[in-house]
């Protein structure tokens, strides 16, 4: 039997658990089997006084109010959570979508849980739901979301039109370095024409002018040569034509072809290889531009009477074979935080004018790009004071359907003195 006292002290504590539950933030609903709301705090009273209504069972919020999902799909009644919890189940956080059901505006954002109270046997006696407004939240989610949106299509526009300039810088230079291209060559046939015929007539001084001329116009092919090469890369007109070659033979043939200008700057110039033949698929004329290229850097910026190395050999790097060809020389060598620089296109060490060596800082970035054309990659060591070491790593493969005769090469033609007499062009002795 329950006295007054004990009467009492119930009334005070369901009054203090009421205060509790009406003045807690987060929205709640306390509604029994029939789906009839026992206790609605005020945080839930507030939010739905918007509406103006009185709610006498749960499915009563579906007149005032349309429900919907994280995917923007429309809720039944069923898929509330109110049926699982009288079921016994606990119900995770869920987001839902409260619009209104005339213009079907959002009204809310409404974070959403539950589970049910049992007795001691374990029976449902009430389910319990409880709510966050979390509007807030997501509109700034939301607006986080437009402003990245916006800046990711701020950044294709830029990157877009960068392209886009870049395409007609190239065009550009295509055009110019054609138009370049027509009278040098018009003028290096005049050079050889006069060195072939009348070079004999020409006094000392004459034939040190027409030196000068010859060399001078060898750069201004280099220079052109090389931004051909460039925009015809880029715009994938440079095409690789393998053949099955000894690059071992190939290498050591291009090495002694650049003896005469080591020699004049009395540097020590060496070639070894750990392989004796060894054939793979080379596009030969581009692997000479290559080598040219890196051994025209070594001689200038090599002093006198130090050394140049070149060594073949092989390697086996992450279980696959490759053919390394080193260039290494015991010259200014190159400071760390420029290392990469050089490989970019007009990328040069000292831009200034009173620099030591001559050229225009494109040479190593083409390397990159022909070895890249080949399958290969470069890497570059180098200490400052002590000498840098260009490693070129090539894949051991062969070329498709070479027939074996070609595999022997003659490497002495007029070509290579060309090609060698045009790399070397701006390496002044
Ligand atoms: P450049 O026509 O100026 O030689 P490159 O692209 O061939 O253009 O080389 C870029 C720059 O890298 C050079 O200007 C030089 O500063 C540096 N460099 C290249 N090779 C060497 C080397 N072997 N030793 C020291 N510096 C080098």
């Amino acid at each position: 039997m329950i006295n007054d006292s004990s009467e009492d002290l119930m009334r005070e504590k369901n009054a203090q658990l009421e205060a509790i539950i009406d003045n807690m933030s987060d929205a709640v609903l306390v509604f029994d089997k029939d789906y009839k709301p026992i206790i609605f705090n005020n945080a839930m009273r507030n939010f739905f006084t918007f509406f103006n209504a009185n709610i006498k069972h749960c499915r009563d919020l579906f007149d005032l109010a349309d429900y919907y999902d994280e995917d923007d799909q429309l809720l039944t009644f069923d898929e509330l959570p109110f049926d699982s919890i009288l079921n016994g189940e606990k119900v995770p956080p869920r987001v839902f979508i409260v619009k209104t059901k005339t213009d079907n505006c959002i009204i809310a954002y409404f974070s959403i849980s539950g589970g049910p109270i049992l007795d001691d046997e374990g029976n449902v006696l009430f389910g319990i739901l409880s709510g966050q407004d979390i509007t807030k939240l997501k509109k700034c989610e939301e607006l986080k979301k437009s402003h990245e949106a916006r800046i990711l299509s701020i950044e294709k526009e830029k990157n877009e039109a960068l392209l886009k300039i870049i395409e007609m810088k190239d065009e550009f230079l295509s055009i110019l370095s054609h138009e370049f291209k027509t009278p040098i060559t018009v003028i290096n046939s005049a050079i050889q024409a006069m060195e072939l015929i009348c070079k004999d007539e020409l006094s000392a001084k004459g034939k040190g002018f027409l030196n000068k001329i010859r060399q001078n116009t060898n750069r201004q092919l280099k220079l052109v040569n090389n931004l051909l090469d460039i925009t015809r890369i880029n715009s994938g007109c440079l095409k690789v034509n393998k053949k099955d070659k000894d690059i071992v033979l190939l290498t050591r043939s291009i090495t002694e072809s650049i003896e005469i200008f080591a020699e004049q700057k009395g540097i020590k110039l060496s070639f070894s290889s750990t392989l004796g033949k060894k054939v793979i698929g080379i596009d030969e004329e581009k692997y000479e531009r290559i080598l040219l290229n890196l051994l025209s850097n070594a001689v200038k910026f090599t002093p006198d009477n130090k050394s140049i190395t070149v060594n073949v050999c092989q390697k086996t790097i992450n279980g696959k074979c490759k053919v390394c060809v080193q260039v290494r020389d015991k010259g200014i060598g190159i400071p760390d935080d420029k290392q990469k620089l050089i490989f970019e296109r007009f990328g040069q060490v000292d831009s200034s004018l009173s620099r030591q060596a001559e050229g225009t800082g494109i040479g190593l970035y083409l390397v990159k790009m022909l070895v890249e054309m080949l399958g290969g990659e470069i890497m570059l060591e180098s200490k400052v004071g002590l000498g840098s070491k260009f490693t070129i790593l090539l894949p051991v493969e062969k070329a498709k359907e070479t027939p074996i005769e070609q595999l022997l090469i003659e490497i002495t033609d007029k070509r290579m003195i060309q090609a060698t007499a045009i790399e070397f062009s701006d390496v002044y002795l």
